[in-house]
């Protein structure tokens, strides 16, 4: 792969809106990404490995908990520098940013929201440190987009639960060592338990063959009759309001994370064409290669203030769960018609692993696909601003 020449555009000066803290974070991750991630990158997606080289490096930017409270281990920073973690990550690939995303939001956000002070002491520090990896298992093979159609299920023994089921599709899954797992008891309330790897009756196959987000370890989760600690279920929240809280919080960090693989993608096209010449000229002096680029800095301009803004609504406590479905639904649509179009602005070249586009696109299939479809995010902008749900 060449050399990181990254450059990040802001044709708005945005960075006017951020403060010193944020710039100094985004600065970190944004050096991290050129040193650790860009020279190894296409050689494990080709490989479709996840390298686990990069998890202490992801610990000490602070992008395994970014806004969990510093006595937990956190980073104990704001909605903005959260997101700007998210988006420099991804500006390297979304197979790594996912399991940030995953790390974070929907592991070590669920225990730090609805989990007992024994387990966020247990749990939290080693997640923030790295030294433990989780999963979040809510997709089952029969339940994608309606997840409270949700089989698996758990009964109370008495001493222990008991766990049936499977869930598929899950990030970080063949390597994590717990798994916040979302589970219907007897009376079909949906609950969240932590399973950790060893316990008997649970096993995670990986799945293989993906031509998406190949740098990033998927898997099943299998319950067989598997005794969980009744110590291990977090007892603040129920129902299916419980695992969509750290959507909310996921899909946030998906809609910068977006902005940083469209950045990465403009910003080769750019220098591609003003160096690559045909017919005499640098292929940038057409107006054909003009129009595509000018319209992609237009999109990443405008996704970069809808996500600036809902980060300030989240640190205010007001962003609402249909906002971030708007933005995550528009900056990874945003980030995917870049990622096509420049691409395209490559030629031949950009179908190899000399540059990174390729497997931007490839990733962002994943991205907008997972934390809830490009339709449903459309369906809850409907139900939203008609009050009439249409997803049945
Ligand atoms: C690489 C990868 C990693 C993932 N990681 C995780 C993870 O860590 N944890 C986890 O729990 N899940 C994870 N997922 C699962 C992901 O969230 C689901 O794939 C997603 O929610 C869609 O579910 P589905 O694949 O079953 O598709 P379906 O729900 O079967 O949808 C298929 C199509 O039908 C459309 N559709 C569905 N319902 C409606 C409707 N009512 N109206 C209109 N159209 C509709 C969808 O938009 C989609 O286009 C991951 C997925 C991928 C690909």
């Amino acid at each position: 792969m060449k050399a990181d020449q990254f450059q990040a555009p802001d044709y708005y000066n945005l960075d006017d809106l951020l403060s010193d803290e944020h710039k100094m974070v985004r600065d970190a991750s944004r050096e991290w990404v050129k040193r650790e991630v860009s020279p190894i990158i296409e050689d494990a997606a080709q490989k479709a490995e996840f390298p686990k080289q990069l998890i202490n490096g992801l610990a000490e930017i602070g992008a395994f908990g970014p806004y969990i409270p510093e006595e937990y281990g956190g980073a104990g920073l704001d909605q903005i520098s959260y997101g700007l973690i998210m988006q420099e990550i991804e500006r390297g690939d979304s197979g790594v940013r996912s399991t940030a995303s995953v790390q974070s939001s929907l592991v070590m956000y669920p225990i730090f929201k609805y989990g007992t002070e024994e387990q966020k002491q247990k749990y939290l520090p080693k997640l923030a440190s790295g030294e433990m990896i989780g999963c979040f298992g809510l997709t089952e093979p029969d339940h994608g987009s309606n997840p409270g159609g949700m089989t698996t299920h758990f009964k109370n023994e008495g001493e222990h639960y008991l766990l049936n089921g499977a869930k598929m599709w899950i990030s970080n899954a063949p390597f994590a060592d717990i798994a916040v797992v979302w589970a219907k008891n007897e009376e079909g309330r949906i609950h969240g338990l932590i399973v950790e790897r060893g316990m008997e009756g649970f096993t995670t196959p990986e799945t293989h063959n993906k031509w998406s987000l190949r740098a990033s370890a998927t898997g099943e989760l299998v319950f067989n009759n598997v005794k969980v600690p009744k110590e291990n279920l977090m007892p603040g929240k129920s129902g299916l309001g419980a695992p969509l809280g750290c959507l909310d919080s996921a899909r946030y960090g998906i809609a910068w994370g977006a902005i940083g693989a469209a950045m990465d993608c403009y910003d080769t096209a750019l220098r591609y064409a003003k160096e690559r010449e045909q017919f005499g000229k640098p292929i940038a002096s057409f107006q054909l290669q003009q129009k595509k680029l000018a319209e992609m800095i237009t999109e990443i301009t405008k996704a970069q203030l809808l996500a600036w803004r809902l980060g300030v609504l989240r640190n205010e406590g007001r962003a609402t769960s249909a906002q971030i479905s708007m933005a995550k639904r528009n900056n990874v649509n945003m980030a995917i018609n870049i990622a096509r179009e420049a691409r395209q602005i490559l030629g031949g070249m950009g179908i190899t692993g000399e540059y990174s586009i390729m497997r931007h696109m490839m990733n962002l299939e994943s991205v907008i696909t997972y934390e809830g479809t490009h339709d449903i995010h459309l369906l809850i902008t409907g139900n939203d601003i008609t009050g009439i749900p249409a997803f049945q």
